[in-house]
């Protein structure tokens, strides 16, 4: 097993087995999770605990939940990452943008769907149509890197449950939108959603990472890729 040195001040303090770096490496992350709106959405507050720089992760609803949960991380929010554009993923993204004065960041095929959906979809649920979301500050695309403080995340395009859908990679944990689920995946009977796209990307992008990456998603209860290899109904018929 390969171990990691650790210096103070110039002395070799102690050696970290690899396994326990990466478990530290994880710590140094705060990672907020929060159940938003009528949709039960996940909005995620991901900062670096030695940066105080953070991100948020879809805010889908109840801005003013979210904005006292990232005072008390004491985070500095600098970053609004959408993993896609449907209503229940940013419903609170103008009034969070207000008053975090962060850019609005998304897949460059999301864009479309950004614009109208989200209109169009609270009017067919007999929703009152809210704040119109502001305009992307940042378009994304696969391979991408988003960096907040000495974090690290790559961008993975992911379609299927919509055409520009992301998952954001970094730090052994991946946030999975609406494409992954503990034990489900996105549904696809929305405009632009494919089945044939979302088992393609869940295969390509997502079955392809370490068993141990934890997955938050979108929806429901974080899990873990392995979980999801071995238990998820939907990935069985599929080679994987
Ligand atoms: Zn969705
Ligand atoms: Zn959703």
């Amino acid at each position: 097993m390969s171990n990691r040195a650790v210096f103070l001040r110039g002395k070799l303090v102690l050696y970290l087995a690899d396994s326990t770096v990466k478990l530290l490496e994880k710590r140094a992350m705060i990672i907020k999770m929060l159940a938003v709106g009528p949709f039960a959405s996940n909005c995620y507050i991901v900062g670096s605990s030695s940066t105080r720089e953070g991100m948020i992760i879809d805010p889908g609803a109840e801005a003013e939940t979210i904005l006292r949960t990232v005072q008390q991380t004491g985070l500095s929010i600098s970053l609004i990452v959408v993993t896609h554009a449907h209503v229940d993923h940013v419903d609170a993204l103008a009034a969070v943008k207000e008053r975090t004065n962060a850019q609005v960041a998304l897949h460059e095929a999301e864009t479309g769907l950004f614009s109208t959906a989200p209109m169009r979809m609270l009017t067919s649920l007999g929703l009152t149509p809210f704040k119109q979301p502001p305009g992307p500050d940042r378009l994304l695309k696969d391979g991408d890197r988003i960096d907040v403080g000495d974090l690290h995340f790559e961008v993975l395009h992911t379609p299927g449950h919509s055409p520009g859908g992301i998952c954001l990679l970094g730090h052994g944990v991946v946030f999975s939108g609406d494409t992954l689920f503990n034990y489900g995946i996105g549904r696809t009977d929305f405009p632009g959603g494919s089945h044939e796209r979302l088992m393609k990307s869940i295969r390509e992008k997502l079955m392809v990472l370490p068993d141990e990456t934890i997955v938050y998603p979108g929806h429901g209860p974080p899990t873990t890729i392995g979980d999801e290899r071995r238990g998820n109904p939907f990935l069985q018929d599929y080679p994987l």
